[in-house]
């Protein structure tokens, strides 16, 4: 079946002729016609901009001009800008925005030869980790639709986990990318702040934010990234660093490999299974050679309050641009530019979005700047530095991506503290800039689960190698879900 290949395996089809991208293409919009009415991954398709992009990879195939990702249907998270089509951010604010320009990174992608299947729905703004504070409704989880797939790029996640697209782009402020991921049973990369270009992305907090690829194992990330990652002249904090080849060096052996386990993410609150899974994989890696090492990240609990200043005082600066004014929803009939400003903001934008906002600029007030901003870029700091000792001593840090499996839907949407804890061990290499993977390990009660593999600034490609060498061994990460009877298949 074609939709249970990875980007590698359908490569190699295109290139002999096994089928062409027109036919893949149409696979995936009609496995997208069937089945995701029940999982709202997708806010938009675009068919018809997709089959012509299949015609051209077909050509380029044909032409012997075909990379790895020419003719393979990807789906884009609906935070990157795309040329023509509705990018509404999860927003009612949104709803209407049709990007005159391109994101770098669909850029990039479309250069690469990608055919772009849709817009993966995703949290409002990318703020939550349940993609419930989507304008667009929740997304299910495909493993149970009872669930939630995590947030905030929970509808990249369920394309990838449902196979309705090969792969996906994210992004990841304080977790989005390796949350969903590890909801979802998939591969997901946050990489190094700054490898790849956040021109074209919507702002949510700009000092965290960055983008990353979603698929289905590491082999695949390494070939989207490849793609993604770069200096980009219009994003001032990318970062003017050489691309090493991801793919060359994921089958490296590990012998020798130092693994640090931070003793604060394998602590109170994490649900038993969910370690003894994560436990079981880093034995694994003992028997793959890799040594491990007792750890300590001494300010990880200060990372949630932390990133719970900083997030939403960047938002409330970058949001302030959606005024009903330049572009976007714009309130009917306002009395004057006042009321023009509060109605077009005050409808606009859904409840968890406001409240960040609220927070953000009480955060950044003048009697309050030095006692919650100052204090939270000073934490900030004290985060780093615990990388920082940490890696003098290891590779790589391991642990659990998230405390529990998937959530269920409205479980957790009312009480946005519990919700918030639920990227307590994604948020801290954000304020870092640090790059995380969080690749499927042994499944609880049939629900997935991602163990986090956190490495120094710019070592994706070891990130990478250490998944894959894992997932030529295991099976986890080809698990996918029970969706239709095989009949209707
Ligand atoms: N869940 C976190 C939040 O709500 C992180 C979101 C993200 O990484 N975009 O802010």
């Amino acid at each position: 079946m074609m939709h249970s290949k990875s980007i590698v395996e359908l490569g190699a089809g295109l290139q002999t002729g096994e089928f062409s991208s027109v036919e893949l293409t149409r696979h995936f919009l009609q496995r997208i016609e069937r089945l995701d009415k029940d999982l709202n991954a997708l806010i938009s398709t675009t068919p018809e901009q997709a089959l012509a992009e299949a015609e051209s990879a077909d050509q380029a195939i044909k032409a012997g001009q075909a990379g790895p990702l020419t003719g393979i249907p990807i789906v884009q998270k609906d935070i990157f800008c795309t040329r023509g089509v509705k990018t509404s951010c999860g927003s009612k604010m949104l709803d209407n925005f049709i990007s005159p320009y391109d994101a770098t990174v669909v850029e990039k992608l479309k250069h690469a030869g990608v055919v772009s299947l849709g817009k993966a729905n995703m949290d409002e703004f990318a703020m939550g980790s349940s993609n419930e504070t989507s304008f667009y409704g929740p997304v299910h989880n495909p493993w149970d639709k009872g669930r939630v797939p995590g947030g905030s790029s929970g509808g990249s996640a369920t394309a990838v986990a449902a196979r309705l697209a090969v792969a996906a782009t994210g992004t990841d402020t304080g977790g989005s990318i390796r949350q969903p991921a590890a909801f979802c049973g998939i591969t997901g990369l946050k990489p190094t702040y700054g490898r790849i270009s956040r021109f074209g992305m919507i702002a949510f907090a700009s000092s965290l934010d960055q983008a990353g690829p979603m698929t289905r194992d590491a082999a695949d990330a390494a070939l989207m990234l490849q793609a993604m990652a770069g200096f980009d002249p219009k994003d001032s904090t990318c970062a003017n660093q050489p691309v090493p080849d991801y793919s060359a060096t994921l089958s490296d052996p590990l012998e020798g490999l130092k693994i640090g386990l931070p003793r604060e993410y394998f602590g109170e609150g994490l649900d038993p299974a969910v370690a003894a899974s994560v436990e079981a994989a880093i034995d694994h890696y003992k028997r793959l050679g890799a040594e491990v090492i007792d750890i300590s990240l001494p300010n990880s609990g200060l990372a949630v309050p932390t990133y719970y200043v900083v997030a939403p005082a960047e938002c409330s600066s970058n949001l302030s641009r959606f005024d009903g004014v330049r572009f976007g929803y714009r309130c009917q009939q306002p009395k004057d530019l006042e009321d023009l400003y509060k109605r077009s903001r005050g409808e606009g934008f859904g409840a968890e979005v406001k409240r960040r906002i609220m927070i953000g600029t009480y955060a950044l007030s003048a009697g309050y700047y030095d006692a919650y901003y100052l204090k939270a870029q000073k934490t900030r700091h004290l985060i780093s530095d615990d990388f920082k000792q940490a890696f003098k001593t290891v590779d790589v840090i391991m642990g659990p991506t998230t405390p529990t499996p998937a959530f269920g839907l409205g479980e957790k949407v009312n009480d946005p503290v519990t919700m918030y804890l639920n990227d307590i061990y994604t948020i801290a290499t954000n304020l870092a800039g640090l790059p995380g993977v969080s690749i499927p390990v042994e499944p609880v009660n049939g629900l997935p689960v991602g163990l986090q593999i956190i490495g120094n600034y710019f070592t994706e490609a070891k990130l990478l190698n250490v998944a894959h060498r894992f997932q030529q061994e295991t099976e986890w990460h080809r698990l996918t879900p029970e969706l239709e009877s095989v009949a209707s298949d």
